[in-house]
């Protein structure tokens, strides 16, 4: 059985069937059964039904909102915002069913001509930080290109994939289609990745879960696109507005309770601004709201279990540098004190693992050239952010920093039009935007000879 959990109260939410590698074998069965006519259904027809899904989804925004908090313990405005953002997700790639454009190319003796093939079944593994938001953006790609998917939701957060199957049914999306099987990694996911009918595993979770999956998924040769973990760099130029940078830099690790693979957990700042950056942005951090997630002005929520909480909770031992903190609820509920390390070097543990949890740690640095070290100084490489006025300098940074997701004078990560995903270690392949078609496509190369030399 599987327990689903209200982190802001340890109340059993609801207990459910844990699915068994027969399951994922029987939704990976019909998923494939339901390819050939998926693929071949008129790209105008698809879009239609993808627009009808976004949609209905659209009609259970409250519901499903109330159901990712209670689920996920994340503030109710939160969730609201991501179920937004999924549904958003499956408008923009409900349009391009029609946009998947191939090319002609003019060769010796004839011409080429290119189109985009769907891979097949495609398996969907997420984690439980963004369930529903990560889920749609491997979901509405995936069947906008005319693949048939088994979605496995994590563990801890189920709930909101099994609303949208549901939804998916009332929709009238055909048989098969769209599968869902909760159950744990361990079973239901390693049949996934093992499975010699799935084409292609989407992931999206820790580094050593993706490491184990790209090696399994050599057996036969699956594509897949991994979105690791992440230890991203906040760096703070003496130029830049220092109020803003300090009043805006809690969010960007604390958001999700800071179980965000973008949370810029090291904040690098020059060690000419280091004090006047660590007094301004005291304040912000003893404001944060950590509370009950359906009052509407909490901003941050419990952490997603008691599992979690300790792991959090080993990087900041007795003798950590602790220079302020904010407070959290007793309990019950996985509550966690938003925490700022500081100075911390770039080589102590909590500088240099994925920590997950609402911890960042506060680093100095003499100029640029140490500033760019510092930040690539990790196996990781998805986020970031740099703080200054010097325009120059702000692109010779984001061109210099090892991250596929870098903001100016923000720390804003996502947006579903434009490209997210992560260098070194924190994966491949690029989600949102036009790109994440790429990745649930094959580009099949025929050549008509036309008799001329
Ligand atoms: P996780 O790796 O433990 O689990 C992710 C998913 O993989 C779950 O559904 C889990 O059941 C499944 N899984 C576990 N073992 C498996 C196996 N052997 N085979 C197949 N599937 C298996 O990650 P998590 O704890 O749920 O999520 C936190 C991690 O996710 C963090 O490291 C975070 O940085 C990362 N993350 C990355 C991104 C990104 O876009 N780069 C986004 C969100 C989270």
């Amino acid at each position: 059985m599987i327990e689903v959990i209200n982190p802001a109260n340890e109340a059993v939410i609801r207990q459910l069937e844990s699915r068994t590698a027969e399951d994922a074998d029987a939704g990976v069965a019909r998923a494939k059964a339901a390819f050939p006519a998926w693929k071949r259904m008129p790209p105008p027809e698809r879009t239609r039904v993808l627009r009808h899904l976004a949609e209905k989804i659209a009609a259970e925004h409250e519901p499903l909102a109330k159901l990712e908090s209670l689920n996920t313990g994340k503030p109710l405005a939160c969730a609201r915002a991501e179920i937004g953002m999924a549904i958003e997700t499956f408008r923009y790639y409900a349009g391009a069913c029609e946009r998947l454009l191939g090319s002609t190319i003019p060769v010796a003796g004839g011409i080429d001509i290119t189109f985009h093939e769907p891979l097949g079944v495609v398996a969907l593994i997420v984690p439980w930080n963004f369930p529903f938001t990560i889920a749609s953006w491997k979901l509405a790609p995936a069947l906008a290109a005319g693949n048939t998917v088994v979605l496995k939701p994590a563990e801890l957060t189920p709930l909101t994939a099994l609303e949208f199957e549901r939804i998916a049914t009332a929709a009238g999306l055909p048989e098969g289609v769209i599968n869902v099987v909760a159950g744990a990694g361990s079973v239901v996911g390693r049949r996934l990745v093992e499975h010699p009918d799935v084409a292609k595993v989407a992931f999206t979770g820790s580094t050593a879960v993706g490491r184990e999956i790209m090696r399994r998924a050599a057996e036969t040769i699956k594509r897949v696109t991994l979105e690791l973990g992440g230890k991203s760099a906040n760096v703070i130029f003496e130029d830049a507005d220092i109020e803003a940078a300090a009043a805006a830099a809690p969010e960007a690790v604390f958001d999700n309770a800071g179980q965000d693979c973008c949370a810029r957990s090291r904040v690098l700042v020059q060690k000419s601004v280091f004090e006047r950056f660590m007094a301004a942005m005291e304040p912000a951090v003893k404001a944060i709201r950590v509370g009950d997630p359906m009052a509407a002005d909490t901003v941050m929520g419990p952490l997603i279990s008691a599992d979690h909480r300790r792991k959090v909770a080993a990087f900041v031992p007795a003798d950590a540098p602790v220079a302020y903190r904010g407070t959290a609820p007793a309990g019950p509920g996985y509550w966690f004190a938003p925490t700022v390390l500081a100075p911390v070097s770039n080589h102590d543990r909590a500088a240099r693992d994925e920590i997950f949890g609402p911890v960042v740690c506060v680093i100095p640095f003499a100029d640029e050239a140490e500033a760019v070290r510092l930040a690539n100084e990790t196996i990781y490489g998805l986020s970031g952010s740099i703080w200054t006025r010097d325009g120059a300098r702000a692109l010779r940074m984001a061109r210099a920093i090892e991250a596929g997701v870098l903001s100016v004078n923000s720390n804003s990560s996502v947006r579903v039009p434009t490209p997210f995903g992560g260098m070194k270690q924190s994966g491949f392949g690029r989600e949102l935007g036009p790109h994440a078609l790429e990745h649930y496509t094959d580009i099949k190369n025929v050549f008509v000879a036309t008799g001329e030399s």
